[in-house]
């Protein structure tokens, strides 16, 4: 019978930045429900922000390992389906790997975990349990950037020759983990955050965007990681040059002291016959650059006539008319989307559509943390180029 997913959560209380929007993302398509959390390190404000979600107090656990066991005791109708984890990336590993081992799919933030070998414990998990996990890599949601990806794969610019991919950010210019900020704090800790500030929160997603959209692996690295910041006991910022699989070149800047900067994510890809820019400050707009001809622009929700229809990917992941904005939000929805018709379809048997199984997975998870692993190997290390480690 078609009903609602039932999630849980682990973090995402009301001290925290993230798991709200999960929730937004969440709800969005009326596919999802909260029943059940363990959402902050704080007991009483898990209490309290259960009681605000409206979550039955007997069911805000706490800690996660309480509400896996005692969810798994539930019977088939009521129990969680699912569980987002929502927490700093130290305490991801765990309750995904206990999640799973328990029956249930999960959602989880990146970077993935906080080591390359979580990373690859956590992906023989997903084989061994059959479970789905997802990993919420926000900007690979967003119906031009899709659009950008099937272009590139229909070959439309040629053979692919260079990537450009950006995340500057100005909100760590300051020493803020000293200053009271409780995100800035884990943030800047190896020990809760991983081996790399900037490449673990940001550069990740570039990673995962420039491999996404062009479909081309990274194979090697080049990478200069800075701490600017006096005090940070982690890099804030760093440029990488990339190869590609095909003999690609690309160039990866992430930076969290880009004083002024909000979230500018930007991509560029230009192949023998053109190329292809998206930035996340402008996401409705897919700007397309070929060889002797205007310059053009693909608008989301628009019903172009051949030759430029866009993408079923674009498609499927457009919920209103061309004109009015949709963002961050909705691209957060379509991986949760995605991820529900994907489980859904599994539970009965059924295939997911391609476009249902395009949200990122543990795969990806694991080309991250070892994006990471190879950056910090090539920063410390005196040879100019380092094979990716995987
Ligand atoms: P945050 O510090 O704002 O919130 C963390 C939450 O986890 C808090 O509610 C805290 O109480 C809770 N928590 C900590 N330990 C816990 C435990 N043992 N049990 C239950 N809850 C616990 O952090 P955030 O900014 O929301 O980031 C959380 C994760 O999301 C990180 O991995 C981060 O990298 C990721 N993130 C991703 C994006 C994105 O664009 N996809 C954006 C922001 C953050």
């Amino acid at each position: 019978m078609e009903r609602r997913l039932r999630m849980g959560m682990v973090g995402g209380g009301k001290d925290a930045f993230i798991g709200a929007v999960h929730r937004i993302a969440a709800f969005m398509d009326g596919k999802i429900e909260l029943v059940c959390g363990a959402f902050s390190i704080d007991p009483d404000i898990s209490k309290e922000s259960g009681r605000e979600l409206f979550v039955a107090q007997n069911r805000v656990y706490p800690d996660y390992k309480t509400m896996i066991e005692q969810e798994a005791l539930l019977p088939e109708g009521e129990r969680m389906d699912f569980l987002t984890i929502v927490t700093p990336n130290f305490l991801h590993f765990e309750p995904a790997k206990l999640a799973m081992e328990n029956g249930f799919d999960v959602v989880v933030e990146k970077p993935m975990t906080v080591s390359l070998e979580e990373a690859l414990a956590l992906q023989e998990v997903v084989q061994r349990t059959g479970r789905t996990l997802c990993l919420t890599h926000t900007y690979s949601g967003y119906p031009m950037v899709k659009q950008a990806k099937a272009m590139v794969r229909e070959g439309h610019f040629g053979k692919i020759r260079k990537i450009v991919v950006e995340y500057p950010q100005g909100w760590l210019s300051r020493l803020s983990e000293r200053e009271g900020n409780a995100g800035a704090a884990w943030r800047a800790d190896p020990k809760r955050s991983g081996k790399s500030l900037v490449m673990g929160d940001i550069g990740t997603h570039a990673a995962h965007l420039a491999e996404y959209v062009s479909g081309l692996r990274i194979t090697e690295l080049c990478a200069d990681l800075t701490t600017f910041v006096e005090g940070r006991l982690l890099d804030d910022d760093g440029s990488v040059l990339l190869r590609f699989e095909n003999g690609a070149k690309g160039v990866l800047m992430a930076s969290q002291i880009s004083a002024g900067e909000e979230n500018a994510v930007r991509i560029r890809i230009y192949g023998e016959k053109g190329g292809v820019e998206w930035a996340n400050e402008d996401p409705n707009n897919l700007i397309v650059k070929m060889l002797d001809q205007p310059r053009q622009l693909y608008r989301t929700g628009n019903a172009y006539a051949a030759p430029y229809t866009l993408s079923s990917f674009a498609t499927h992941n457009t919920r209103i008319p061309a004109g009015h904005p949709e963002g961050l939000l909705e691209s957060f929805a379509n991986i949760y989307r995605n991820f529900a018709l994907t489980v859904s379809a599994k539970r009965k048997g059924e295939t997911p559509s391609p476009e249902a199984l395009d949200f990122p997975t543990v795969d990806d998870g694991v080309r991250g943390m070892a994006f990471i692993d190879t950056v910090v190997k090539n920063n410390e290390s005196n040879e100019k180029w380092t094979k990716f480690v995987l």
